[in-house]
C-alpha cells in the first residue's frame, strides 16, 4: 500500500513523527537494503497503539524495527509501514525489578543494572539490541536467554507474564503475531559491583575472541540442538563470497557484508548455504534472521 497520503494522514492526526520512502539500510546492522514506504517514530506507548490499531484498520502491513540487528531488508524495499521503537525510551529501577522501554538499548539496561548493584544479564553484553527486539527474538547466548529474566511484557495487545511470552529459541509470542512490545519489567538479581563488571568483561572477551568484526546480523542461522557454525565450517563454506557478502573465516555462522553488497547478496549466500550444508550433512538450516520484503525466488539454487 504505497500511499502516502494516507501515512501522511495518519502521521498528521496522530502528531507522530514520520518519514516517506525511507532508507532501511542506514536502520539495519547490514546496513544492505531499500525503503519503506514509510517509518514511524512514536515517543510514547499510546502512540504506538493507535498507529498499530490504524495502520490494521487501513489494511496496511507493518512491522515494528528495533535496533534492525536481525533484519535482512529486501533491496526492493518493504511496500508497507515500519514502526521504529527509537524514539521509546526510559528506564526506572526499584529495587530488583528494572523496566525499560522497547527503544532502550540492551547496553543501556546493563549500565543502569550494573549502577544499581543489579546482575545476572551480564550474558547478554555485546548483543547490539533493542530491549523490544531482544525480548521479541527472545536473544541469548552462553546458554542464558533474556526471557529468563522478564517478569512482565507490556505490548499493544496487553500484558503477559513471563509464562504467557512464549518465550522459545529466539522466539515469541511478539514475534510470530506482530504485537508490538512496549516495555519490559525485568526480575534482576542482587549483584556486586565488582562481580557484574568482572563477568561483563569476560564474555565481551569471549565474544571478541569468537566473532568477526564487520557488518553483520550475528548469528545467521538457529543453533537448535546443533552449532549450524561448526557445520556450516564442516562443509568448508568459509570464505564462501557471493557478490560483496562472504561468509566469516572467523565463525561461519556469519555472513559479512563489505561495501557496496547487496541484500541479495546475502539472501543468495544463505540460500547456497543451506543447498549445501542440505547435501552434504542432510540438515536443514533454519534463519535466525528476518526477512523484512520481497525476495527472489527461493527454489534458485
Ligand atoms: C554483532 C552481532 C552480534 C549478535 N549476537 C547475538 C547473540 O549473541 N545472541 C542473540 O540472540 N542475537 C544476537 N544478535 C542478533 C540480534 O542482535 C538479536 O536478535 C536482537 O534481539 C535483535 O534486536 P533488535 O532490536 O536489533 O531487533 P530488530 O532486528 O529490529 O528486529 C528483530 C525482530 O524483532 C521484531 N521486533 C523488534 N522490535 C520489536 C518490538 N518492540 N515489538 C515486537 N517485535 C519487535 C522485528 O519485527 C523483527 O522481526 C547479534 C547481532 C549482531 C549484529
Amino acid at each position: 500500500m504505497k500511499d502516502n497520503g494516507v501515512y501522511a494522514e495518519i502521521s498528521d492526526r496522530l502528531g507522530v513523527k514520520a518519514e516517506y520512502d525511507a532508507s532501511l539500510a542506514k536502520m539495519c546492522s547490514y546496513g544492505t537494503g531499500g525503503k519503506a514506504a514509510v517509518v514511524y517514530y512514536p515517543d510514547n506507548e499510546e502512540a504506538v497503539r493507535l498507529l498499530d490499531k490504524e495502520l490494521k484498520e487501513k489494511g496496511s502491513p507493518f512491522v515494528y524495527l528495533g535496533g534492525g540487528t536481525n533484519v535482512l531488508v529486501s533491496d526492493k524495499g518493504y511496500d508497507g509501514a515500519v514502526i521504529s521503537t527509537a524514539e521509546l525510551k526510559g528506564i526506572t529501577v526499584n529495587g530488583k525489578i528494572l523496566i525499560a522501554k522497547a527503544g532502550d538499548r540492551i547496553s543501556d539496561v546493563m549500565t543502569s543494572a550494573l549502577y544499581n548493584s543489579l546482575g545476572g544479564i551480564e550474558f547478554l553484553s555485546g548483543i547490539p539490541a533493542s530491549v523490544g527486539g531482544a525480548v521479541a527474538m527472545n536473544a541469548g547466548c552462553f546458554g542464558k536467554s533474556v526471557g529468563d529474566y522478564v517478569s512482565y511484557v507490556v505490548a499493544v495487545s496487553g500484558i503477559y507474564t513471563a509464562s504467557e511470552c512464549r518465550f522459545g529459541y529466539r522466539t515469541s509470542r511478539f514475534l510470530t503475531e506482530n504485537d508490538g512490545v512496549l516495555s519490559v519489567c525485568f526480575n534482576l538479581d542482587i549483584a556486586e559491583y565488582e562481580q557484574s563488571e568482572n563477568k561483563i568483561t569476560y564474555f565481551n572477551a569471549m565474544r571478541r575472541s569468537k566473532q568477526p568484526m564487520g557488518k553483520s546480523a550475528g548469528s545467521v542461522f538457529k543453533n537448535d540442538g546443533y552449532f549450524a557454525g561448526k557445520i556450516i565450517d564442516g562443509c568448508d563454506l568459509k570464505g564462501l563470497s557471493e557478490g560483496n557478502a562472504f561468509v566469516s573465516e572467523k565463525h561461519a555462522n556469519f555472513i559479512i557484508a563489505k561495501n557496496g553488497a547487496k541484500s541479495e547478496d546475502i539472501r543468495r549466500l544463505i540460500q547456497k548455504i543451506k543447498a549445501t550444508v542440505k547435501e552434504k550433512r542432510n540438515v536443514e538450516l533454519v534463519e535466525e534472521i528476518r526477512y523484512l520484503g520481497e525476495f527472489e525466488n527461493e527454489d534458485q539454487f
